[in-house]
């Protein structure tokens, strides 16, 4: 997309906003080659739901499968690269903090592909992972031994490890759902791309930034619940649409 494509009173508002949210979901990261869910039950894996794999039943009824679903997601997740339009959020991130002003990332992904682009205040809503945790205590441990028991142990209490992601069933982590919230309430200009506006609480974060008179900028190729009542629907890929808004900020 070129300047023309762009309303200018859109650039002004970006331009000029003090305090700017971003909430990504799956589709950004689309165009790495990062499947969906359902697109990422291939081969060994077909015959199970998510639904069925992604819970803390699923993982205490047999460890051994949920782990290793989880690795294979993993490894699929570090063979890809970053796509532009991570590179271009990364860009308006140091581009609007030079100038002065308070930028939020807030993902639905697990995958990190917008800190491997180079985000820095990311909030990540559902966890990373690339991250495991204890499945007792909830603590984070950086490295653990792959070659080893499966589920590997946690090297403080010996219980299980399980991957840092947002089960079904789970509650969000506290303290990032704070900080979207936070971040949706307070700012001028809130962009959602890729999101299909369907998984709650983060579907209500561009309604409260429209409750609070912030202009709500879409970035999705399809029509989605939150289309009709944003101030501006980008209907396009986000690796199109955010590198030519980025050049014209
Ligand atoms: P979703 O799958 O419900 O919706 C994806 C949206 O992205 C759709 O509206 C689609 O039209 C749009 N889209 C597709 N290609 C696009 C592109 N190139 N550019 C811009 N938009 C595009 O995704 P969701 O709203 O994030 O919710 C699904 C849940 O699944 C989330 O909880 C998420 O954590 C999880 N999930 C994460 C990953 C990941 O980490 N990459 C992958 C799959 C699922």
């Amino acid at each position: 997309m070129n300047r023309e494509s762009f309303p200018s009173e859109l650039i002004k508002a970006v331009r000029s906003a003090e305090r700017v949210a971003v909430l990504t979901g799956a589709g950004v990261s689309a165009e790495s080659g990062v499947p969906t869910f359902r697109e990422a039950q291939t081969g060994l894996w077909l015959k199970y739901k998510p639904e069925e794999l992604a819970t803390a039943e699923a993982f205490l009824r047999d460890p051994l499968m949920v782990w290793e679903w989880y690795a294979w997601r993993r490894g699929r997740v570090e063979d890809v690269q970053p796509n532009p339009g991570h590179v271009a959020l990364a860009q308006l991130e140091k581009i609007l903090t030079e100038r002065g002003s308070n930028f939020t990332l807030i993902t639905q992904n697990v995958d990190g592909l917008h800190q491997r682009a180079g985000s820095r205040n990311v909030v990540e809503l559902h966890g990373n992972i690339r991250r495991v945790k204890c499945f007792d205590e909830g603590i984070v441990v950086n490295t653990w031994d792959d070659d080893g028991e499966r589920p590997p142990r946690c090297p403080h209490c010996g219980a299980m490890l399980r991957p840092d992601v947002v089960w079904f069933g789970e509650n969000l982590p506290i303290h990032a759902l704070q900080k979207a919230y936070q971040a949706a309430e307070l700012c001028g200009v809130f962009f959602s791309v890729g999101t299909s506006g369907l998984v709650q609480p983060a579907a209500s974060l561009p309604m409260l930034a429209l409750a609070q008179q912030a202009i709500v900028i879409e970035v999705n190729p399809q029509e989605t619940p939150l289309t009709s009542s944003a101030t501006y629907a980008l209907m396009g890929k986000s690796g199109e649409v955010l590198p030519g808004l980025v050049a014209v900020i």
